[in-house]
């Protein structure tokens, strides 16, 4: 071995003391000696994607989540599985010996089972090495192959460094320094070459000279660029100003796979947000980007969905990948994949980046030729051929007024989208930027754990698909009872569509056809067991003829709470969905108003 090749245990120094130092600027001067006194430059791109690990694109993926990889070191370290150790290592969201302690960090908890295990001085392994025991690791095959190698590691190492390992392959350091910090230490340029190639090695070898600056370099077709992001913003409102005097689109905000398309020919990329090249959407839609997208040379930007052919509308989030492999192996589906382009970045032999998003929208409509239902472009006011409803002519739209945003925000919830971005039909498309060239706007759902589980008291009809069948509830809390009784009253609360699949909202309206009955309001009143305000606007077109037949659903809905003039309970929820059914659940147990208002002043809800 060559004695001049930088050594693991004096990078886990580093880590160490980087870990120790309270500010940015300490853990920047240590990673900066460490470069210039203990790091050959030769070395560079074998250390720093040990500090970065999640940018590292030269090796595939370990397939080593925290479960898997505590087998792995259980059999590696040649434990019992049913030892101690070997439970805190499968149990580490509980916490290592001492009660609690390290709940959670995996590494921690490893790091204190190691140490029983391991010895103290160091195997002497050099960071080459390491790289490539690493690499043996991402290509193994199978578990077994995994575990040698872990073993390899753990008879070359010792507790110290062993710990650094496991944080490497779970590509989380927690050093307490952004990669933003990492990235101008090394050279003032990487950050920026960085984001036009997403390639650490590259970048590594390319600015080895921190003193020579590097041209600023523009985007190329094969290579994935740090996608441009939205900032979050709060309110309409809130959008509006940022906004202010600007020229302004608003599109909805696809729920799917945020997709860098390449063209090169006849060669075609799918570069997701992390820079992974998905080549299984390939049998579905590189001959369709070919034929469809006339221009040689060509980078789009967009998001990968689903396209349901018999609902005509897209599918919830979640299905890419089975769609994938269904279309790779010949499956037939009603479903399909579709890419929605919302932008264009390179054409030809340009990069079209420093153009405005005007001028880049109508390249869009002269480049790519759409086609339904497979390849859509979302330009303003038309574009995309599959409109999202009736009533809604398009999902991008350029807006005059804070009224037009709040609308089209609107429907887009009701719409069950996601939210809506904004963007400045002047700015140009800048590589990672998320200073508020886009903005997204999204609802605020109350949290997981407080969902509220309210009753159905009646229903609407819906229209189009729907009509004649209950698509949306009216949804009530209890009057709290006197204790050990049941509720004997149920307050009107919400009106609720959204959320459930049609197949769980037809089973719902099944089970309660029976039960639902239309009152001729106002010659006959609904059920006495229902409390509705009397100038209440919104009536049911058929009531749950009694609270015992009905069902209980967990709703969850944007944080703010709107005081309601139209529900008899004297807060209502802005954009509520339907979160589950709760069958489980016995009618008696719905949410009590009291609870609920409590829950709201606890700052919970509002
Ligand atoms: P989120 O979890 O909210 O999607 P994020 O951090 O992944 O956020 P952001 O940049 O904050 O990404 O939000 C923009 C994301 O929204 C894009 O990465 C893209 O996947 C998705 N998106 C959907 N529709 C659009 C659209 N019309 N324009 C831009 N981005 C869109």
């Amino acid at each position: 071995m060559n004695k001049e090749e930088t050594k693991f245990s004096v990078l886990c120094s580093l880590f160490n003391w980087m870990q120790r130092s309270k500010t940015s600027a300490l853990k920047r001067s240590k990673f900066r000696k460490f470069l210039d006194n203990f790091c050959k430059a030769g070395d560079y791109f074998s250390a720093i994607r040990l500090i970065l690990p999640s940018l590292d694109r030269e090796r595939g993926s370990y397939g080593l989540k925290e479960s898997v990889l505590a087998t792995c070191l259980i059999d590696a370290l040649g434990m019992s599985r049913d030892s101690d150790d070997a439970l805190r290592l499968i149990n580490w969201r509980k916490g290592g010996a001492k009660t609690g302690a390290n709940a959670g960090n995996f590494a921690l908890v490893a790091a204190e089972v190691l140490q029983r295990r391991q010895g103290l001085s160091s195997g002497g392994l050099t960071i080459k090495e390491l790289n490539d025991l690493l690499d043996r690791l991402a290509s193994g095959e199978n578990r077994a192959e995994k575990t040698s190698i872990l073993s390899t590691l753990v008879q070359k190492t010792n507790a110290q460094e062993m710990k650094w390992i496991v944080m490497i392959i779970l590509k989380d350091l927690k050093l307490g320094i952004s990669e933003k910090s990492i990235f101008h230490e090394f050279h003032p340029d990487a950050e920026d070459l960085f984001n036009v190639t997403c390639d650490l090695k590259l970048v590594c070898e390319k600015l080895r000279d921190r003193s020579q600056r590097h041209k600023r370099q523009d985007i190329e077709v094969g290579k994935a660029v740090r996608p441009q992001l939205a900032m979050r913003v709060g309110d309409a409102t809130g959008a509006w100003k940022k906004f202010h005097g600007k020229e302004v689109v608003v599109e909805c905000k696809f729920d799917g796979d945020r997709i860098q398309i390449h063209k090169n020919g006849t060669e075609v990329h799918y570069f997701s947000r992390n820079f992974l090249d998905h080549s299984e959407y390939g049998h579905a839609m590189s001959d369709i980007i070919i034929q469809n997208v006339q221009a040689d040379r060509c980078i789009l930007d967009g998001e990968m969905l689903v396209w349901d052919t018999s609902l005509k509308r897209f599918a919830e989030f979640g299905s890419n990948q089975e769609i994938a492999k269904a279309a790779r192996d010949g499956l037939d589906s009603d479903k399909q994949l579709c890419y929605v382009a919302f932008d264009i970045l390179y054409v030809g032999d340009t990069s079209v980046i420093h153009e405005s998003l005007k001028g880049r929208h109508e390249l869009l409509q002269k480049v790519v030729k759409p086609l339904t239902g497979r390849l859509e472009i979302l330009v303003p006011n038309g574009g995309l051929n599959t409109h999202r409803s009736s009533g809604e002519p398009c999902w991008s739209l350029i807006v005059h007024t804070l009224d037009d945003v709040e609308r089209f925000f609107k429907e887009t919830i009701e719409n069950r989208d996601e939210g809506i971005v904004l963007k400045d039909l002047g700015s140009k498309w800048e590589p990672s930027d998320r200073s508020g060239k886009w903005l997204k706007l999204k609802p605020d759902y109350i949290r997981a754990g407080s969902d509220l589980d309210v009753l159905i008291i009646g229903g609407y009809y819906g229209s189009g698909r729907r009509g004649g069948e209950v698509a949306q509830f009216l949804v009530g809390l209890a009057e709290r009872p006197v204790a050990n009784t049941y509720p004997r009253r149920f307050v009107s609360f919400c009106r609720v569509g959204t959320g459930l699949s049609d197949e769980e909202l037809d089973a719902v309206a099944t089970k309660l056809k029976p039960y639902l009955r239309k009152y001729d309001y106002p010659k006959k009143a609904p059920p006495s067991f229902y409390e509705v305000t009397n100038h209440s606007k919104e009536r049911p077109d058929v009531w749950v003829e009694s609270p015992e037949k009905s069902i209980i659903l967990s709703i969850t809905s944007d944080i703010r709470t709107i005081r309601s003039e139209v529900f008899a309970a004297p807060y209502s929820l802005r954009f509520p969905r339907i979160d589950r059914i709760r069958y489980d659940k016995p009618w008696h147990e719905c949410l009590d108003v009291q609870s609920f208002i409590e829950l709201v002043d606890s700052g919970n809800g509002t």
